[in-house]
């Protein structure tokens, strides 16, 4: 029997949920101090105590995983917290291609990627003297936007730049990726893809509350310019979002074209969820910014499923569910490798 395991944070009780609605076992890989919170729901069949989740590539959490015929389902926090070496090595089957996961930690194969999918991507800034318009300077990662800052030109880039050294967040330029700064109507696109059936799922839409970037824009102008603080960009909440009908044709063929680059570039390509994640501008033009080669926290908003998924599946489905029922498929198919890494 064929269980499904993730990383106590991030989306693990959609995932698990999901999973058990599915009717599969659930196992939970948590940090002991977070057991207390995870113990209160009765869906998670088993937990795995760590100190740390760097264990879960030691022989004691894989063989445990190996017992259980665990897929694990990797989100953002796997992706923050170990390397994209360290994931790769991991022998316990990951659900969808481990392999793209490291062209989500890093910006430069990020942006092939974003390019060869003739996504509309703003335009990135090799070198800080060539700021000539607002840009956003990021951290490579799954960082969540903390230590993100706005540059308007060189000096105050290298100002903001410097504090963060000073604060011991960044340690200089490698670690910061500039990028043209678009302003508009920000929208996180969540998709599925089942290499299953070759069909593509628009699943919802969502927003992200980030602070203390939002707090800014709730006091005036004057005080905003006494503020010596670096602002950030670190993601708190997400609220959902629906777009207008007239968007989706786009929203498909973005998705879509996606999935084809994905194949072409990183075998097997893009299977499962992943998030397009980017701005409309007044011309409603989407201008891509990143993509998430996994689930994204902002699905947790749809547990009891979204408008988009509800016009697919005629019960509750969220993102989670849905990686179960793939699994299931798959499982009852003989093809687990077609949707496992
Ligand atoms: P990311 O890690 O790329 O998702 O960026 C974190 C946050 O920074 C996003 O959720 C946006 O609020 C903001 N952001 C990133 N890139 C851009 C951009 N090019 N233009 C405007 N906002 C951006």
């Amino acid at each position: 029997m064929t269980s499904i395991a993730t990383l106590g944070s991030h989306c693990a009780l959609q995932v698990l949920k999901g999973a058990k609605d599915e009717g599969f076992k659930t196992i939970l890989i948590s940090e002991k101090k977070r057991e207390n919170l995870y113990r209160r729901f009765g869906f998670i069949d088993e937990i795995v105590l760590v100190d740390s989740f760097l264990e879960i590539a030691d022989k004691k959490c894989e063989s445990i995983l190996e017992q259980n015929n665990s897929i694990l389902i990797p989100h953002g926090t796997l992706i923050a917290q170990m390397s994209s070496e360290q994931i790769e090595s991991l022998t316990t089957p990951i659900f969808g291609n481990k392999w793209i996961l490291r062209w989500e930690s890093d910006r430069s194969l990020k942006e092939k990627l974003m390019l060869e999918a003739e996504l509309d991507v703003p335009k990135s800034v090799r070198d800080p003297k060539q700021i000539k318009k607002l840009v956003i300077a990021k951290r490579h990662g799954a960082a969540g936007g903390k230590g993100y800052f706005l540059a308007a030109n060189e000096a105050e880039y290298n100002d903001k730049r410097d504090k963060l050294i000073k604060e011991g967040i960044i340690t200089g330029d490698k670690d910061l990726y500039l990028q043209e700064y678009v302003t508009g109507v920000l929208a996180y696109l969540q998709y599925f893809y089942s290499p299953l059936n070759d069909k593509l799922e628009f699943f919802g839409a969502d927003k992200r509350h980030e602070s203390d970037i939002e707090g800014l824009a709730r006091i005036p102008a004057q005080q905003q310019m006494e503020i010596d603080q670096v602002q950030s960009f670190n993601v708190i909440a997400n609220s959902p979002l629906v777009l207008r009908e007239s968007l989706l044709p786009q929203v498909y063929s973005m998705g879509e074209s996606f999935v084809k680059a994905a194949q072409k570039l990183v075998s097997p390509g893009i299977n499962g969820p992943f998030c397009i994640e980017g701005v409309y501008d007044a011309d409603a033009n989407f201008k891509t910014f990143e993509f998430s080669a996994r689930i994204v926290a902002g699905t947790n908003i749809y547990m009891e499923g979204s408008p988009y998924s509800s016009l697919l599946y005629d019960v509750p489905m969220s993102m989670g569910r849905r990686i179960a029922r793939e699994i299931k498929k798959a499982d009852s198919a003989n093809q687990l490798d077609k949707i496992s890494t």
